[in-house]
This record gives C-alpha cells, structure tokens and sequence, in this order.
C-alpha cells in the first residue's frame, strides 16, 4: 500500500465515517471542514461511532484508543493537504461547491496527492479539470454506515492512469471496504443503476393498483430470497429521496404514471411526515 496520510474534506454525515474508519485501519487522517465549529461536531460524533464500532464488529477499546490518535483536525486547507497522498472529497452534493472546492484544492495540494470524490449523483469527468491532475482523480463511493454496509465503488473517468484506479482499489480494502471497480462512467453506478428501477417499479405496482405494498414486498422476498423487499427498502433510504429521484424523473419525461406517483407520495407520505424507519413510520411502523 503506497498510500499513508490520507485527508477527508467535509466531516458531514459520511466524511466523518469515511474519517474514522480509515483512521481505524491505521491510516493518518487529517479532517478538514470549513471551520473549526463544524470540526467540533465531527469531534463530538466520533465517540458515537466508536460505540458502534465496539457494537457492530467487537472494535476493542486499544483500537478505538489508537483511532483517535490517528486523527487530526483543520480548517486550514493548505495545512490539511501538506503531506496527503490521498483526499477523500465529501463536501456537499452541490456541483457549485465541489467545483469551487477542486480548484482552490488544485492550488495547495502537492503533485503527489490523488483526488477522490464521493460523490452519488455527479460523474468525476464534471470535475476532473477544476482538479488541476485529471489521471490522479476518480470516484470512490462508499454508503452510509460504511463500517457495516462496506461497499466501495471505485469509478474513473475516461483521463484517469489505471495506475492510480488500482491503487485506490487497493486502498480501499486495506480500510475494510469490500471493493467493487467498474470499468465505465455510470451515473448511479453500480448499486442505485439496480436499486432506482427497483424500487420505480415497486411504487409504480401500487400507484396503478396492482397489489399492497406487503404483496409486492413478500413476492420479491420469497421469490429471490432477498432479507427486504422494495418497500422494506423505500423505508430504510427515507421516502423523501425516493420521491425527489420520483419528482426528477416525472418533470423530465412527463410520464403519467411518474407524475401520478410524485403526487401519490406527497400526498400520502412526504405532507404526513411518514418518512420511513427515520420518522418511525413510512409504508410499515417501527
Ligand atoms: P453533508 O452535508 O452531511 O456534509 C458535507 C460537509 O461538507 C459538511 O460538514 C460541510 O460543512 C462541509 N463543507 C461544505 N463546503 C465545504 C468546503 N468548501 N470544503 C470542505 N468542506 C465543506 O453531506 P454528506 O451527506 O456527507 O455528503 C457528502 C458527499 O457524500 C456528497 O457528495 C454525497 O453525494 C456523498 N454521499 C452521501 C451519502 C449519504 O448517505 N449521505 C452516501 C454516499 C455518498
């Protein structure tokens, strides 16, 4: 592994896990967010997580120890960046932001540092340029609650050196990722190229009044042997994200079913706040 300080960029809701699972496998992290109060808050989630960690895979208490020596904090960019070889983007899901971001970024970090972006929805061929080193940045998309849902999907643009594409790979299992690399640009990539038309369908079923939600989920748990069906699903990621991908789709295609869906969510759902598990209530209780 050639790869030894590792910087996060943006300590929000999967910066910060991103931040301690590396710093949990032994790397050098240095967490860098806009300003020394937002790194607090990072701080104060840190002691959660390692609950979890002891929780969730019998992390010891000398290991949770030894974490949080290998993390560090900073505001200062230059200062956050001096000696990285890697920087782990997570910095809002707002292309704005990421392409301001990258390009103050190109400006301090030295020649060696590789670039990742976590980013769900945007390709890193939209910000391979503002990064100043295009063959030294990739995608690398973890979910949340990394350190049990430890998927890792690495993705290059069409710029990025195989070299640096495997390197990431292999960082990313030194971390405990499960590592799965694809050989294209995909929006969604691997998981939500699947998951999206899944659960499209799931809601279309019960919009056209095909079957209850319970019907549909038992037919594709039985039948597949899955642990949830797609409404069991619809709960865990929160319906709001369904019906705002719902809601982009029905204003670009104008499909009657789509805009039927959209309005069926709001209406039963998104306006009565029954948002999922996170609202303890969404198309089951919790
Ligand atoms: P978030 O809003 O929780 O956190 C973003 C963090 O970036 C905040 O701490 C914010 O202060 C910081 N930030 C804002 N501007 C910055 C800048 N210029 N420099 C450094 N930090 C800055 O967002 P999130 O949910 O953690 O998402 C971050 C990225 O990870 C997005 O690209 C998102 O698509 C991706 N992602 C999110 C999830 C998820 O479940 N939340 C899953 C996979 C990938």
């Amino acid at each position: 592994m050639t790869y030894k300080n590792v910087t996060i960029a943006g300590s929000g809701v999967l910066g910060y896990q991103i931040a301690f699972q590396t710093a949990f496998h032994g790397f050098n992290v240095t967490v860098y967010d806009i300003n020394d109060a937002v790194l607090g808050k990072a701080k104060a989630k840190f002691s959660s997580l390692g609950e979890a960690f002891k929780r969730d895979l019998n992390a010891t208490q000398q290991q949770l120890d030894k974490t949080f020596q290998n993390l560090s904090y900073t505001s200062n960019l230059l200062e956050a960046v001096k000696d990285a070889d890697l920087l782990i983007e997570a910095v809002p899901e707002n292309p704005e932001i990421k392409i301001d971001f990258y390009t103050k970024l190109a400006k301090v970090a030295p020649d060696k540092t590789v670039f990742v972006t976590n980013s769900s929805t945007l390709l890193p061929s939209h910000f391979a340029e503002a990064t100043g080193r295009p063959s030294k940045f990739l995608a690398l998309h973890f979910a949340n609650s990394i350190w049990i849902h430890n998927t890792a999907e690495i993705m290059g643009h069409n710029g990025t050196d195989p070299k640096v594409f495997d390197a990431v790979v292999d960082f990313a299992k030194a971390i405990g990722m499960l590592a799965l690399p694809l050989h294209k640009e995909q929006p969604g990539y691997i998981l939500n190229s699947l998951l999206v038309p899944l659960l499209s369908a799931a809601t279309s079923l019960l919009v056209n009044e095909v079957a209850k939600p319970e019907t549909i989920d038992k037919t594709w748990m039985k039948a597949t042997g899955a642990p949830v069906g797609p409404f069991g699903i619809l709960d865990i990621v929160g319906i709001t994200t369904a019906y705002n991908i719902d809601k982009i789709a029905a204003e670009k295609t104008k499909d009657d079913l789509k805009i039927k869906t959209v309005a069926y969510l709001k209406e039963n759902f998104i306006d009565k706040n029954k948002l999922g598990v996170a609202t303890n209530e969404g198309f089951y209780n919790y």
